[in-house]
């Protein structure tokens, strides 16, 4: 709780123009009497900042409320010593810029933020971070194929200690089998060879490089930082202790057998795209019926993926494998017959110089679906299909080899994680649960199972754009195919991505700090236990496994896996988890400190409670566009929607608001919330406090859930102010002035 509040008002970026300067000062002083309060033309100039930085070194506050632009800009110049408490009121994009200057509408927006900051403030303090003695800076990387061999050799050129895992004697995963690498250095026209063993080699050099072959992770216990791995090597249990893990453990081709309507199975020479390539490694490219030479090759695109009795997504790197096999008929042989049957050739970036070399090489290329495969009589195959573009169906010659491209499947896929799943209308049908080896990779002692959780298809995948290698386990960095389906350049790249993830992991955590998406936060949740009533919400609602349980179900929060969304202080009923400056005690003041006329003013008051992640910088994007809404909204910034406790909504409309509005992320699969199911989690809430307002006879329409993602900000004013209708058609919450 801090009392030497500073108010530090600006009047530039037009907040002068729009804005009672001296009737927001007036505010900060008579109504809380805060000891300073300071006006300034421009306050991010050299002499505003400094004369907030002279009040600190004076000791005259020890809170800083800068009344200004968003929260989100200028952190830099607005940037003090972290004993301080510094709140941002965001008068700039979401008041002046967003509404009437000088409206009286406006004007009591100012004011209701400016007492909304202050409380916030006033009940904030410092937080103290989480920091222990023998935390590892260590990096475990498990698998070592070509993924986890760069992301390994990576970590380790940055000067961190490195253990790797792999459960092959030899590293080299998937590689080993592989011949040539496609294009990857100019003109982009032909395979590349592949030096494995010399890739071995230098990291057998490396000294701060360990290495287990023959080695699996039999336990994973502890958090980020303090991970105790136990590893199984030569019969022998190893203990090692890290501070983050990337899981490069790869993807298994699809099972062939699976494939038999294109042939596998029941043509000897029908092979799969892997088989060919190790006939190549190995010299020995014949027909497996009759070990004749192969003059006439026809490769099948797509084979068991982008199907929805197989894998219903793209494998993303099978189409530039196939044009590198078939490139290796034609440097061989120029005059070998070449089929390419497709849908859509995936050759993106440079690869398309690999595409149109082979159009040169004149391989045939057939946009359809292979509807069968025959033997002519004399062992060859004909193969008949729909081309898409001419619209005819099409055989051709007879063929020596078809070779079927298959896609990949995640080695962290499991079973029963697509059993409970069947498709909604309109999405991709799940996996058939037969197609799905089932794995066991990290073994992690968490309250919340074994392995990391799976998103779409069994890849342990987090968001796509916002955060790529993170996984619902902190300190966790999947990269490679087992993140997702890609190429071997991509997963390299995405290997060095992971491990700079793990390298900002190790650095953070030691300091107390959170990951992203809120990284740098010093704050963790506290649990006042006397209280807990073992109800287990926390520990089964933390997005990110989290807290742990005794025996007695009282949860042990582990802070270096927390990634302080405040979801369990939303989740728990008893209200005894908080955050030094976020606390259900404290939103609730700010709740209160907001000016609710009466009835008989006819000036609603709305609540907007907006995810930090995505719907304030939307309404700071609305505001930097100058888009105007409805004056009678007072936002509130929350770390993640799920980190709403019900008592809020309670005490607003007990309170008189006429309204509230939870502006969150979008849910579901392919989900945006930043903490997951943070959004999914106040959903399901407020279906409970929508009956707990019908009880009341309050319309349950009062409160209403949007999901918005950062590039709606041009439908917000709409959302706004269609919201702002419909409460002035219901007319004024009956609470008012109780
Ligand atoms: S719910 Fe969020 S804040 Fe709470 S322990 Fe889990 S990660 Fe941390
Ligand atoms: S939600 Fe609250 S009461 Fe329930 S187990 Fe967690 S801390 Fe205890």
């Amino acid at each position: 709780m801090s009392d030497k509040i500073g108010v530090y008002i600006c009047s530039g970026c037009g907040l002068g123009d729009a804005l009672d300067i001296q009737g927001l000062a007036h505010v900060a002083t008579s109504e809380y009497s805060v000891p300073v309060c300071r006006q300034n033309p421009v306050l991010c100039s050299k002499e505003g900042v400094d004369s907030i930085r002279q009040d600190i070194a004076d000791g005259a506050v020890d809170a800083v409320v800068i009344a200004a632009c968003s929260p989100r800009v200028m952190t830099d110049v607005f940037s003090f010593p972290e004993d301080q408490v510094l709140e941002r009121v965001n008068l700039r994009e979401q008041v002046a810029w967003s509404h009437a200057p000088q409206d009286e509408d406006t004007l009591m927006m100012a004011e209701d933020h400016l007492r909304m900051g202050i409380v916030r403030a006033r009940e904030s303090t410092p937080p103290d971070p989480f920091t222990v003695e023998d935390l590892s800076k260590t990096i475990l990387v498990v698998g070592g194929g070509l993924a986890g061999m760069t992301a390994a050799r990576e970590a380790a050129r940055a000067g961190y200690e490195v253990v790797l895992v792999e459960k092959e004697e030899q590293l080299g995963g998937y590689a080993k089998q592989v011949f040539k690498l496609p294009p990857h250095l100019p003109p982009y026209e032909s395979p590349h060879p592949f030096d494995l063993q010399q890739q071995i080699e230098t990291l057998s050099t490396m000294e701060n490089l360990k290495i287990y072959t023959g080695a699996q992770v039999s336990q994973v216990t502890g958090a980020p930082c303090m991970f105790d791995v136990h590893i199984m090597h030569g019969g022998n249990e190893v203990q090692e202790r890290a501070g983050a893990i990337v899981l490069t453990s790869g993807s298994v081709p699809y099972a062939a057998e699976k494939l038999s309507h294109l042939g596998f199975g029941g043509h000897a020479d029908v092979i799969t795209a892997p088989q060919l390539e190790e006939m190549f490694r190995t010299d020995a490219v014949k027909r497996p019926s009759s070990e004749a030479p192969v003059q006439s090759v026809a490769f099948i695109l797509c084979a068991g993926s982008r199907d929805p009795e197989h894998l219903p997504y793209c494998s993303a790197a099978c189409c530039v494998e196939a044009l590198k096999q078939a490139r290796y008929f034609k440097e061989a042989h120029p005059e070998s017959v070449v089929y390419i049957f497709y849908r859509d050739i995936r050759a993106h970036g440079t690869y398309e110089l690999l595409y149109k070399q082979l159009q040169k090489d004149g391989a045939f290329f057939v946009r359809g679906t292979v509807t069968g495969i025959e033997d002519d009589g004399s062992g060859q195959l004909i193969l008949s299909a729909d081309d898409v573009l001419t619209g005819s169906p099409i055989m051709t010659e007879p063929v020596d080899l078809v070779v079927l491209s298959t896609g990949m499947v995640p080695t962290t896929a499991f079973g029963k994680a697509f059993m409970a799943q069947s498709p909604q209308e309109g999405e991709e049908a799940p996996i058939p649960v037969d197609t799905i080896r089932v794995s066991n990779i990290l073994n992690l002692q968490y309250r919340q199972g074994p392995e990391l959780p799976t998103l779409k298809y069994g890849f342990p995948d987090s968001h796509f754009i916002c955060f790529p290698y993170e996984s619902r386990r902190t300190g966790i960095f999947p990269a490679g195919t087992v993140r997702a389906p890609m190429d071997y350049a991509a997963a390299m790249t995405d290997a060095t991505g992971a491990a700079l993830k793990a390298i900002q992991c190790v650095e953070m955590i030691p300091e107390g700090k959170a990951l992203h998406p809120r990284s740098g936060d010093l704050s963790y949740p506290e649990f006042f236990m006397q209280r807990c009533t073992q109800c287990k919400r926390c520990t089964e609602e933390c997005p990110f496994g989290a807290i742990n349980e005794d025996e007695k179900a009282n949860p042990l929060p582990n802070p270096t896996r927390c990634r302080r969304c405040g979801v369990c202080m939303g989740a728990c009923p008893e209200r005894i988890i908080s955050f030094k400056n976020y606390s259900v005690g404290m939103i609730g003041n700010v709740i209160k400190s907001m000016h609710v006329p009466d009835e008989y003013e006819e000036k609603p008051r709305i609540l907007v409670l907006a995810c930090e992640n995505d719907a304030y910088p939307a309404l700071d994007m609305a505001g930097i566009r100058k888009l105007k809404y409805n004056a009678w909204l007072r936002t509130i910034s929350m770390r993640c929607l799920g980190s709403i406790n019900l008592i809020w909504i309670a005490d607003a409309l007990s309170k008189g608001i006429d309204g509230i509005l939870l502006l969150g992320c979008r849910h579901g699969d392919d989900y945006q919330c930043h903490f997951i199911k943070g959004s999914e989690l106040a959903d399901i809430r407020m279906s409970k406090i929508q009956e707990t307002l019908n009880r009341l006879v309050l319309e349950s329409e009062r409160v209403r859930v949007e999901q918005v993602s950062i590039a709606d900000y041009t439908q917000l004013p709409r959302i706004l102010d269609a919201f702002a209708d419909r409460l002035q058609e219901l007319g004024p919450n009956p609470y008012k002035g109780f």
